[in-house]
């Protein structure tokens, strides 16, 4: 089964078209971390480390930098948000009386984050593809939101364009 989601064409960092390829896939997170937060801490995007610097969580503790650039997107720098020594985020935290683990960052969180479980490949200069993550728990969950072009351009361009 492919992962291609939707083909996203762009105009000088605006959409000029989305073409959804995938017409019934829904997502709901479980908040269950699994396939996400407890697999390292995120490369940051340039925007990141600016934005959670003056939300006053960065320090030596939770940013770490690689000797070089890992990420195939253009404008993820070298550092990521640190991990404990189990693997998690050092950003997520299990919320007991809910059961369910939660990101003490949320509003700032990464763009990664934030376009978690999906991510893109360039297609040419001016169009990407969108594609799903598979081992994530939350597809094809009957009560998720329909994946199509207001649920893209909702929760994912903002984070896309901050990645390109
Ligand atoms: S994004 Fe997927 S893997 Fe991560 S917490 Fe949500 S359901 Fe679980
Ligand atoms: S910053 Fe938040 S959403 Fe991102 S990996 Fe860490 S805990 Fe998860």
């Amino acid at each position: 089964m492919s992962d291609d989601i939707a083909k996203i064409v762009l105009e000088t960092k605006q959409i000029a078209d989305i073409t959804v390829c995938k017409g019934n896939l829904r997502f709901k997170c479980k908040r269950c971390a699994i396939f996400c937060c407890k697999l390292g801490g995120p490369t940051l995007a340039e925007n990141d480390v600016q934005r959670i610097k003056e939300a006053g969580y960065v320090n030596d503790n939770v940013l770490e930098t690689s000797a070089r650039n890992i990420s195939r997107h253009a404008s993820m720098t070298q550092s990521r948000l640190r991990k404990r020594e189990d693997g998690s985020c050092v950003f997520l935290k299990f919320n007991e009386r809910l059961k369910a683990y939660e990101c003490s960052i949320y509003d700032v969180r990464p763009a990664l984050c934030r376009i978690y479980p999906f991510d893109f490949e360039r297609i040419n200069s001016n169009s990407l593809m969108l594609k799903f993550i598979p081992c994530c728990r939350g597809l094809n969950d009957p009560d998720g939101e329909l994946i199509d072009k207001k649920f893209i351009a909702k929760y994912l361009l903002d984070a896309i364009f901050e990645i390109l």
